[in-house]
C-alpha cells in the first residue's frame, strides 16, 4: 500500500472523470482538437483566462492575482501514441490504434485539477500561466508554442514540468539538479556498395558486409569514445536492405538513435560515428551517406528551481515521498526546449509498480494511476503558493 491519502474528495472524484475521458479518446501530436477543447471549456469554466491555438493545437491559461508582475509557468503535456491499447476496463481507448500509453492525460488533468483550486483561492499573488502543449512524443510541440510567441505573450520567471514513472512508488516525487533527461538524436547511413549474384562476391562490393562491420564499430563509439565518466547511447535500430536470397544487394540503410546529456557529448558521439563509417565505407571501396540530426534538447534542471521543486514536495508529502537526486534516465523529453528559454524544473511523480500502470511508459497495457491525480494537483497549488506567496514584500521573493 502507497502513503497516498485515500480521503477522495469532490475534485479528486471530478478529475478521475476528466482523466477517464481523456484516455477514451487519445489523440496524436497536433491532433488533440477533442483534447484541447475540453481543456479550454474547463479552464474557461473556472475562471481562467484561456488562449487557444497557440503552436497548433496548444492551449495557454493564465490566472492574475494582485499586481505583482511575477509570473510561474506550469506544463502538461495532452498527446497519445500510436498504439493498440491492449487494456479491457471501461475506460479503455475508443480510438482505434491510438493510446494514452505515457500518461499524458494523468498530466493534463492534474493541471486541470491545479487551474481549478487556484481559480478559487487568494493565496497567491502574481500570474500562473497554464501550458497545455501538443505532440510531446515527437519532440515538436514545444517548439511550436516557443515559435507561437509563448514566452514574449505569456513571460513567466520559470517553468515547471511533472511526467508520471511507473518505476517509482506511487505518489513519490523524484528531482535532480542539472540534467534529469537525455537528448535524443537520430542518424542514418547509406551504405552505396555494388550488388551482384551472389556466386561472384568478387565482382561485387558487398554492402551487408561492410555494414555489418560498421554496426558492430559503432559499439565503441560510448565504449571507447566517450569519458567512461559521461553517459551515451548509440543505437543501430534498423537495417534495411532491398533482398533477394541469391543476389548480393548494392546498398544497405541503417537507422537509428543516439542519446547524451550535453552538446559537447552530442558533436563526440557524431564526430566519431562519421569518422568509423567513412573508413569502414573506404576501407571496402564502397560509398556512403551519413546524416545526423537533433530531435530532442536534453532536460537540464536548473539548480534553483531543482531546489525549490524538491522543497514544496517535501514540505507538503514528507521527506521520505521526495527523491532529492534521483537518478538521471536517458529517455528524452521535449520539456527540455521549454528549458532552453527559461530556468525551470522536471520531477517525475511515481506512478507505482502494481495494476495496469506497473508496466512501462509506452506499453499497451499501461494506465495513469487515478490514485496520484490529487498529488500531482497538490503539488502545482503548493509550488504556485509558495513562488507567487499572498504576503506583501517581507516575504522571500520567488521566481526568478
Ligand atoms: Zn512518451
Ligand atoms: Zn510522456
Amino acid at each position: 500500500m502507497n502513503e497516498i491519502q485515500n480521503t477522495t474528495n469532490d475534485l479528486d472524484q471530478e478529475m478521475i472523470g476528466w482523466r477517464q475521458d481523456f484516455h477514451q479518446y487519445p489523440e496524436l501530436g497536433f491532433e488533440e482538437h477533442r483534447t484541447a477543447a475540453r481543456v479550454a471549456e474547463l479552464l474557461r469554466s473556472f475562471g481562467v483566462d484561456v488562449y487557444e491555438g497557440v503552436g497548433g493545437t496548444g492551449i495557454v491559461g493564465v490566472l492574475q492575482r494582485g499586481t505583482t508582475s511575477r509570473a510561474i509557468g506550469l506544463r502538461a503535456d495532452m498527446d497519445a501514441l500510436a498504439i493498440t491499447e491492449e487494456n479491457e476496463f471501461s475506460h479503455r481507448s475508443r480510438n482505434d490504434g491510438k493510446m494514452h500509453a505515457c500518461g499524458h492525460d494523468g498530466h493534463t488533468t492534474m493541471l486541470l485539477g491545479a487551474a481549478k483550486r487556484l481559480a478559487s483561492s487568494e493565496k497567491f499573488d502574481g500570474r500562473v500561466v497554464f501550458i497545455f502543449q501538443p505532440a510531446e512524443e515527437h519532440g515538436r510541440g514545444a517548439l511550436a508554442m516557443i515559435e507561437a510567441g509563448l514566452f514574449d505573450r505569456f513571460p513567466v520567471d520559470a517553468i515547471y514540468g511533472i511526467h508520471n514513472m511507473p518505476s517509482i512508488e506511487a505518489g513519490h516525487f523524484a528531482v535532480r539538479a542539472g540534467p534529469i533527461m537525455a537528448c535524443e538524436d537520430n542518424f542514418e547511413i547509406v551504405v552505396q556498395g555494388k550488388g551482384g549474384h551472389a556466386a561472384l562476391p568478387h565482382l561485387t562490393i558487398d554492402p551487408i558486409v561492410v555494414a555489418s562491420e560498421i554496426v558492430m564499430a559503432l559499439q565503441t563509439v560510448v565504449s571507447r569514445t566517450l569519458n567512461p565518466v559521461d553517459n551515451g547511447v548509440v543505437s543501430v535500430t534498423d537495417f534495411s536492405v532491398a533482398a533477394t536470397r541469391n543476389a548480393i544487394p548494392d546498398k544497405v540503410i541503417l537507422r537509428g538513435d543516439t542519446r547524451a546529456f550535453t552538446p559537447q557529448i552530442q558533436n563526440r558521439i557524431e564526430a566519431a560515428m562519421e569518422r568509423l563509417v567513412s573508413g569502414i565505407c573506404s576501407a571496402h571501396g564502397a560509398d556512403h551517406r551519413f546524416v545526423y540530426s537533433r530531435e530532442f534538447a536534453a532536460t537540464i534542471n536548473s539548480h534553483k528551481e531543482a531546489a525549490i521543486a524538491a522543497d514544496v514536495a517535501t514540505q507538503a508529502f514528507g521527506r521520505d515521498s521526495v527523491n532529492a537526486d534521483c537518478q538521471p534516465i536517458m529517455a528524452s523529453e521535449d520539456f527540455g526546449f521549454m528549458l532552453q528559454h527559461k530556468p525551470g524544473c522536471y520531477l517525475l511523480l511515481g506512478n507505482g509498480g502494481v495494476g495496469p500502470g506497473g508496466c512501462g511508459l509506452h506499453n499497451p497495457n499501461y494506465d495513469f494511476n487515478d490514485e496520484i491525480l490529487g498529488r500531482g494537483a497538490e503539488f502545482w497549488v503548493c509550488l504556485v503558493e509558495s513562488q507567487l506567496p499572498a504576503q506583501p514584500v517581507s516575504q522571500a521573493p520567488a521566481g526568478g
